[in-house]
């Protein structure tokens, strides 16, 4: 109680500071960075944009620390990708839902274009960022909320949102025309967790993953022996480690093959739920996929 009193009235208090130019402008906290890459690109300089999630932050594990719900109480506009990706968040971002826009960007997208998954409750894979065309559906969301939120804003968001739609555009023909450079019998793409799905559907390759769409679940030795088999089967050149999950399970299946007199090479590092350093390519949504790309293009061609 003490506490919640104190954090009441620095709340308080800073309201009733004398506001600078900054303090004007609305302030947007989203779960993922791949969702604060998408506002930043819409917005432009008329909102503070941060993300709760940096580099290397597995989403589906994520619980918010009290930091968090500071920003979160302090925020004007909340977004978050929804289909349970942020698994844990879900109460604290339902109770925020009653006091301010709290916006799932994958609420607009048509569920026929989704995957239910058994494993995963039966619930849509949330996945939705790996097939670029689903991610711009999330962007066009994005845009209609702002505008609802700041109808000043309206045609600067739209102009925004034309260029950014039209980079995603090309993206996805980079993406396509790459991955169809590989041979169709070495198109097969092992993870550690299920992510790549929409990935797979929407690029025209064959996706395994040792654990489920949520890494809360675990994988078993029966999971291990099966992919090594298939690995040794299929003679594939090599399986992915990813950068917010841990490298545990896919070296384990590495191992596994060397015991059975194969080679798997570990094709390197994907950016599954979670984008690179900010500042680097990577640290952005487009070049997260372009270096995706450029990985599995070369691991496996
Ligand atoms: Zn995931």
């Amino acid at each position: 109680m003490g506490y919640r009193l104190i954090l009441f009235f620095a709340v308080l208090m800073m309201a009733c500071q004398p506001s600078d130019k900054e303090e004007e402008k609305p302030q947007i906290v989203t779960t993922t960075g791949m969702i604060a890459d998408a506002v930043k690109n819409i917005v432009g300089e008329t909102a503070e944009v941060e993300a709760l999630m940096g580099p290397g932050v597995d989403p589906h594990l994520y619980k918010a620390t009290q930091g968090d719900l500071q920003r979160l109480t302090e925020a004007d506009i909340i977004f978050y990708n929804g289909l349970h990706l942020e698994g844990k968040m879900g109460e604290i971002l339902e109770k925020l839902s009653r006091q301010k826009p709290v916006i799932a960007v994958a609420a607009e997208i048509d569920t026929s274009l989704l995957f239910r998954v058994p494993q995963f409750n039966n619930n849509y894979d949330p996945h939705i960022w790996f097939d670029v065309s689903l991610w711009s559906t999330a962007v066009r969301h994005i845009t209609i909320s702002m505008i609802k939120q700041q109808p000043l804003n309206k045609e600067l968001y739209l102009a925004n949102e034309a260029i950014y739609q039209s980079r995603l555009d090309s993206l996805n023909v980079f993406v396509k025309n790459e991955m169809a450079s590989i041979p169709p019998r070495q198109r097969v793409l092992i993870t550690a967790h299920d992510a790549f799905g929409y990935f797979g559907k929407a690029y025209d390759i064959e996706v395994k993953g040792l654990q489920g769409i949520s890494t809360i679940s675990e994988y078993g030795l029966r999971d291990v022996s099966d992919l090594v088999d298939f690995i040794i089967e299929r003679k594939i050149k090599a399986v992915f480690v990813e950068t917010s999950v841990s490298e545990k399970a896919i070296n384990a299946v590495v191992q596994g093959c060397k015991q059975s007199g194969f080679d798997v090479q570990i094709g390197g590092n994907l950016y599954s739920d979670a984008m690179g350093k900010a500042g680097t390519p990577e640290g952005t949504y487009i070049g997260m996929v372009k270096a995706n790309v450029s990985t599995i293009v070369n691991a496996l061609k």
